[in-house]
């Protein structure tokens, strides 16, 4: 596989994201389908239905949300809330209403940010009846007291769960998991950047030779990778390594969260990648808090699955409101995001231990025209690697094992064992 970010790709991630932004999803439902069928376009996407009432492990798919409208109006029918100007003003999968209620009435059903007044919550309510609308602050203090018409025009009854799925087949059967979610309606960072990133990740894997199985989990917060990991038991052995991916395209630095194991090759791998990157990054270690981490990583999986973020979940301003819009993420930070993701499933792709086949005394590099140095001074850092894998090359040490002894790059040492394979100098184990 390359590791290279193809041409246009924060662009196009960041087009995506345009065009995802103003499709009402939840847990299930129309949205989810129609965003998982435009991930479809881009990508060999198998979309599954589960029905609603499936046991998963411990849960159960709930009903399937629908909306087509909801609105606060006045006697004379203006609206003073409206679903069709942001669908964040609904509690997602509220119970349908139709009625008329004075403001005393109404006021349990509504949710503000007191703190920031201009700004929409993001609230729901999965798995517990109720209904609500969410609305500015200032919108609240607005209103007038007397009689509301409070509609919300929405089903919710048995259908099925949508997850996507799509898998690319590599020289051996383990997979490295992929996962992001995707419930959320119309937040930007949380969560159109990760759909954008693994979708585009998607299309790099797919155009590449691939050595390991990449599989893409475009599930539904939660609820979906329970669901997957349900219908999936008896494959998880297969994964070598995993990532949650979630919130990558706001500023903040790009932070990996350890598997529970904590010493995955995965943890290992993204821990060097950032390491080595420009600018600061963070590695954390797992929590039980987060995205969908929390069910690959349960102790009945125990799976060596990793998260890769940019801001953790509740850490950024405007995170679950309205203020998370296109404006928070920027082309270049999903770039950079997807570059990192790609460099990292690199070194877990091609780590790899070897034997020095010139063992005893140092091989005359010169000679193989692997000797490029002037005679003088320090040896130039590809000159450096190859002294040190062929010093580390005694079977028992991978090249990761090398990259961090020695304090290079990865992929610097990688292409040092390129360049000594090809001169015979080397066996892989
Ligand atoms: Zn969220």
């Amino acid at each position: 596989m390359s590791s290279v970010v193809g041409k246009g790709a924060g662009p196009r991630m960041y087009g995506l994201m345009g065009e995802l932004f103003p499709i009402c999803r939840s847990i299930t439902g129309e949205g989810v389908r129609e965003t998982l069928r435009r991930v479809a376009v881009r990508l060999p996407l198998e979309i599954h239905e589960v029905p609603s009432g499936t046991q998963v492990l411990d849960w159960k798919v709930p009903d399937e949300w629908n909306i087509r409208d909801a609105y606060i109006a006045r006697g004379d029918g203006s609206r003073v809330v409206d679903f069709r100007e942001s669908n964040l003003h609904v509690v997602s999968y509220s119970e349908p209403v139709r009625g008329s209620m004075s403001l005393s009435e109404l006021r349990s059903h509504l949710h503000t940010l007191p703190e920031q007044p201009d700004r929409i919550p993001y609230r729901t309510s999965y798995y517990s009846r109720t209904w609500g609308f969410c609305l500015a602050q200032r919108q609240l203090e607005a209103l007038e007291n007397g009689e509301y018409e409070v509609v919300v025009d929405s089903t919710l009854e048995p259908g099925s769960l949508t997850y996507g799925e799509c898998v690319l087949h590599g020289e051996r059967e383990d997979e490295v998991v992929l996962s992001t979610h995707v419930c959320h309606p119309s937040l930007a960072n949380d969560n159109l950047s990760g759909i954008a990133l693994l979708t585009e990740l998607g299309r790099a894997l797919a155009a590449s030779p691939r050595v390991l199985t990449y599989r893409l989990l475009f599930v539904p917060g939660t609820i979906g990778s329970i669901t997957w990991l349900a219908r999936n038991e008896a494959n998880v052995g297969r994964i070598v390594a995993g990532l949650v991916v979630a919130c990558v395209g706001d500023s903040a630095p790009l932070t990996y969260k350890r598997s529970r194991r904590g010493d995955a090759a995965v943890d290992r791998a993204a821990a060097h990648v950032l390491e080595h990157l420009d600018g600061e990054t963070r590695v954390l270690d797992f929590s039980p808090w987060g995205w969908d981490e929390r069910q690959f990583n349960s102790p009945g999986f125990d799976l060596p699955v990793g998260c890769i973020s940019r801001s953790r979940e509740s850490e950024f301003d405007g995170y679950h409101s309205s203020a998370d819009d296109l404006e928070l993420v920027r082309p270049e930070r999903l770039e950079e995001a997807l570059a990192a993701v790609l460099e990292i499933l690199d070194v877990i792709e091609t780590d790899a231990r070897y034997v020095n086949l010139a063992p005893r005394g140092e091989p005359q590099l010169g000679r193989r025209g692997l000797y490029r140095g002037s005679g003088g001074g320090e040896p130039s850092t590809e000159q450096l690697a190859m002294l040190w894998v062929l010093s580390q090359s005694d079977g028992a040490h991978s090249l990761l094992d090398v990259a961090e002894l020695a304090g290079l790059r990865f992929s610097i040492v990688r292409e040092a064992a390129d360049s000594l394979r090809a001169a015979e100098l080397l066996r892989q184990v």
